[in-house]
């Protein structure tokens, strides 16, 4: 139980040479875990369930960036909408649709990131290369969410130790997230986030152009 104090230390040495933000990932770890790494000054938390992160935000203090990292269902949009800092799992077109709408009736930008799938498994969720093209467009010359902040791209690698796999998949994503800042280049000042590495593979999400890492069982210990 409790925070791996040594790991957190670590982990922000190695996102300090290229000041990549660290996410820890609380996602089914109590309270008291999260308000532990608080003090240590941590400030952004992932958590992949709406109901937990509801109660998790009601409990902790107010200047934690909370970052939603699951599969978001619309009709939950409206529970985190109102203090969410980062969505990171927009997964399909239609979930941008719905949290536009959301950001509407409460008259600001919700920031999103696009998941992207490039991964082998079939489960994991996520867009294509072309549809997560496609959004981009919507987004940025059809200018149709415009109570969305699209602040980049987010994406996962296989589960695998294929050092050369996880290399081309990361390499990937950073192609895309590169491809789209530069074509929108007028307008994409916000487009600047691009979160990719877990636990078991971040230092080569960091080499492959990485800027924000989510990392959960280094920190919190396994998830039972
Ligand atoms: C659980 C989860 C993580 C963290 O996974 P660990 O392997 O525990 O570091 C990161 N990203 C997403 C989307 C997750 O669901």
């Amino acid at each position: 139980m409790g925070v791996n104090k040594e790991a957190y230390k670590s982990l922000l040495a190695a996102m300090q040479p290229s000041g990549a933000t660290l996410i820890a990932v609380s996602k089914t770890k109590p309270s008291e875990d999260i308000q532990e790494l608080y003090l240590l000054g941590q400030r952004d938390f992932g958590e992949n369930y709406v109901q937990e992160l509801v109660k998790k935000h009601a409990e902790l203090a107010a200047d934690i960036r909370w970052h939603f990292i699951g599969h978001l269902q619309s009709n939950k949009i409206k529970m985190i909408a109102p203090y969410v800092h980062l969505i990171h799992g927009v997964d399909s077109i239609k979930l941008l649709e719905a949290i536009d709408k959301e950001g509407r009736k409460l008259n600001k930008k919700i920031n999103c990131l696009l998941q992207v799938h490039v991964a082998k498994e079939e489960t994991k969720f996520g867009l294509d290369l072309v549809e997560a093209r496609q959004a981009a467009a919507m987004y940025f010359l059809e200018k149709k969410y415009p109570h969305v902040s699209l602040c980049g791209i987010m994406g996962m690698a296989s589960f695998s130790e294929d050092e050369a796999l996880l290399r081309q998949e990361f390499g990937a994503l950073k192609t895309l997230y590169d491809e789209i800042k530069t074509r929108y280049a007028a307008d994409a000042g916000d487009f600047n986030t691009l979160s990719m590495g877990m636990s078991g593979d971040y230092p080569l999400a960091l080499a492959s152009g990485s800027n924000m890492v989510r990392v959960g069982s280094l920190l919190f210990g396994a998830r039972g």
